[in-house]
């Protein structure tokens, strides 16, 4: 394949100040869970990236003293010269593949609430933190902002000793030098507030100080929300009136929109935001600065990109999300592999799993996150030991597909992957229909292209499968990805018991499923959507049918409505979207009964409530489809019988989980097939602090 010559501007070296960047792909800052507390993590992780062919990257933010504390959020912390020795790790991938290596250098002022170091949070002026409400912090006097500057140049110094070429002076999401920026932050009557000029003077002078200290070494950044999209920040005329007041002392813009409570307008989901959302206000920034500026909003397309660069708008490719989604995205643009590029589907499992789990974890990409800890390669997989074996792989769902792929590149002998619909995907067939969920098809089609690509694969549709027919199927390994499927009774986690009165097999009692793959009329006009999981299901049903006309009532036994997507910054404005769209939202609802037309229950109190409903769909917990495992399992005899020497299940069969999960699992097996027990995992390479001799003081 060879690259189309439109993309050749894409990989252009780019000069930062004393250093120069290979090419235009430049992974900004974002959290993984790792900081410097995972060190081996960190530096793979980012190192994976580098060898992808981003030319820089970054760290999340690295909080440059003990006085800014987000525990239990996983920052990256630049305390002392251990938390450098363990970054310099990540600045040396990077290097060893040509690339950059840059330091978020921050301090979140009013919101780092301290709770590990007990320091109490600061900020231009005694306002609680709209982030985190019940924190009020200290209003900095002037020895304050003196010790944070020269704690930033330290941060600086050591940075730069340890190896990073790109220094961050951070105030991107409302940290503290948009604190000092913000009116909304600042109401200081001093020499530090008031006037542009005034709310500007501390990252002014920051910048001054660092620059001072590294600027002949590194290149200098600023990551700015130009336009906060709501009170926590800037409006546009300001944001490009600090890009024009601290240009002199800036090598590189990054520049974002959104704020640390408006986050979820920076990390768009793709329910609300289109691919290069952002430019709408980011590409302003152009008409006040000569120098590069780098942009983001979840970019996969090179002719975008191309396009970007070609109009001026921005002199670099930022992508978060996108090189999480695929580390090889820029080398498969270079080398012109365009169907191999893995787009990210924007459904911010990433941000759940790094912010959450402390550990960053991708839909679309099972290997993130995995680089170190278990040693895994996006791009490279070995041959297995085993490998002159059939392997019959029954479902084809995303655990089955990823898995397949896997031992497809694995170099299995033949992998036939058979699934009872009509198409692959399983539960990806419907959810990507469901609204706002159109760029989950993303998952779908990358893995139907690798299918199609692997000469030892077969994919067989529209055949279901029964015990006798794989045990007589003629593969020696046989793994079942039969997925699963929602309770028809209304099972739920609240009371561990059905709904007296619900059963799917009603025509007034209904299921996703049933909605979505069969076809089952939705009878009459008033449909409660009854949701017990608090993800995306219910949510998406209930404004699917609110399309068709139907008048919905959207209710919850949790204490709100889709408590899930708050992990994934979609929760706000998804209830919100809700309500606009004019579905009625009941949180803390216990359904007990459905009869006579009504769904009987509590309240949020206890009390009595009744809701009407000409149907109810219910959304409530999943179950495996664990059956034909079990049979099979049940006589090892007769599966020996047919030659058939492993027998296996992944995903959702398992226990049902987020598709992130459900692919990993395909995934995980698939790379640990020719282990001595590929059932059970692999212990994986742990983090920590151990003690050589019990060192405790007594
Ligand atoms: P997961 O998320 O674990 O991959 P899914 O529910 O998305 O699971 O997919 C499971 C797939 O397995 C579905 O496409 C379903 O049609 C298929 N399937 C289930 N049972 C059988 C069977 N007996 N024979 C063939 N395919 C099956
Ligand atoms: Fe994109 Fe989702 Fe992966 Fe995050 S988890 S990088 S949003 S595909």
């Amino acid at each position: 394949m060879t690259r189309d010559p439109k993309h050749d501007i894409l990989f252009e070296p780019v000069r930062i100040g004393p250093k120069t960047l290979r090419n235009r792909f430049y992974q900004v800052p974002h959290c993984t869970g790792f900081g410097a507390e995972k060190p081996g993590s960190q530096a793979l992780f980012r190192g994976m990236k580098a060898e992808g062919g981003w030319a820089a990257v970054n760290t999340e933010e690295a909080l440059i003293s003990s006085d800014t504390d987000y525990w239990p959020v996983v920052s990256t912390r630049v305390w002392d010269e251990d938390d450098l020795r363990n970054l310099s790790l990540m600045a040396d991938e990077a290097h060893k593949h040509g690339s950059l290596a840059g330091i978020e250098l921050t301090h979140g002022g009013v919101h780092a609430d301290g709770r590990e170091s007990r320091r109490p949070s600061m900020g231009p002026s005694q306002l609680a933190s709209d982030y985190h409400p019940f924190v009020v912090p200290k209003a900095m006097e002037l020895g304050d902002i003196e010790r944070v500057r020269e704690d930033w140049v330290r941060a600086a110094t050591l940075s730069r000793d340890a190896g990073y070429d790109i220094i961050y002076v951070y105030g991107g999401h409302s940290y503290l030098p948009l604190q000092f920026l913000s009116p909304f932050y600042n109401k200081r009557t001093d020499a530090y507030g008031g006037s542009l000029e005034n709310r500007a003077r501390f990252w002014l002078e920051t910048l001054e100080d660092v620059r001072a200290a590294v600027g002949d070494d590194c290149a200098v950044a600023v990551r700015l929300c130009i336009e906060a999209l709501g009170p926590a920040g800037v409006e546009l005329e300001e944001g490009i009136g600090f890009v024009v007041l601290a240009d002199h002392l800036v090598d590189l813009w990054d520049v974002n929109v959104g704020s640390i409570t408006d986050w979820s307008k920076d990390s768009g989901a793709s329910r609300f935001f289109p691919e290069g959302y952002q430019l709408e206000w980011t590409g302003r920034v152009r008409e006040v600065t000569a120098k590069p500026i780098v942009g983001v909003g979840r970019l996969t397309s090179p002719d975008r990109m191309a396009e970007i660069v070609r109009s001026g708008a921005w002199d670099l490719i930022g992508a978060a999300r996108p090189s999480i989604a695929d580390p090889f995205l820029p080398k498969k643009i270079e080398e012109g592999l365009y169907g191999e590029i893995r787009e990210c589907i924007g459904c911010n499992v990433c941000i759940m799993k790094a912010e959450w789990g402390n550990h960053i974890g991708c839909t679309q990409n099972a290997t993130a996150g995995e680089e170190y800890r278990r040693g895994w390669h996006p791009e490279k997989f070995e041959p297995a030991a085993n490998a002159d074996n059939d392997v019959l792989v029954v479902g084809a769902g995303p655990a089955g597909m990823e898995c397949a792929i896997v031992l497809g590149k694995r170099g299995f002998r033949r992998v036939h992957l058979v699934d009872a619909a009509p198409e692959i995907g399983g539960v990806m067939r419907w959810v990507p229909k469901l609204p706002g969920l159109g760029e989950w098809g993303r998952f779908v089609n990358w893995r139907a292209v690798q299918l199609e690509n692997l000469k030892n694969v077969e994919v067989i549709t529209a055949t279901e499968l029964s015990a006798q027919s794989i045990r007589e199927y003629g593969a020696e390994i046989v793994i079942l990805a039969t997925g699963a499927r929602w309770a028809t009774d209304g099972l739920n986690a609240l009371t561990h018991e059905p709904i007296s009165g619900a059963d799917a097999v009603l025509p007034n009692i209904l299921t996703p499923e049933q909605i979505m793959l069969e076809g089952k009329a939705v009878p009459g006009k008033r449909v409660v959507v009854y949701d017990a999981e608090g993800y995306f299901t219910a949510a998406g049903l209930a404004e699917r049918l609110a399309g068709e006309g139907y008048d919905v009532e959207l209710a919850t036994c949790l204490e709100r409505i889709a408590p899930v997507t708050d992990e994934t910054l979609e929760g706000p404005m998804l209830r919100q979207h809700l309500h606009d769209v004019g579905i009625r939202q009941r949180a803390g609802f216990l359904a007990s009964e459905i009869a006579d037309g009504l769904v009987r229950g509590t309240d949020e109190f206890g009390e009595p409530l009744e809701l009407e409903a000409d149907a109810v769909v219910l959304v409530t917990q999943r179950l495996s489809n664990e059956a034909l495992y079990l049979e099979l399992a049940e006589e090892p005899d007769a599966l020996r019988a047919e030659g058939i020497e492993a027998l296996y299940r992944i995903g959702d069969c398992v226990a049902p989980r987020i598709i992130a999960e459900a692919a990993f699992d395909g995934h995980r097996l698939a790379r640990e097939i020719d282990c001595e027990d590929p059932a059970t995992p692999l212990p994986y390479t742990r983090e920590r602090i151990v003690l050589e001799s019990a060192a405790i003081r007594s």
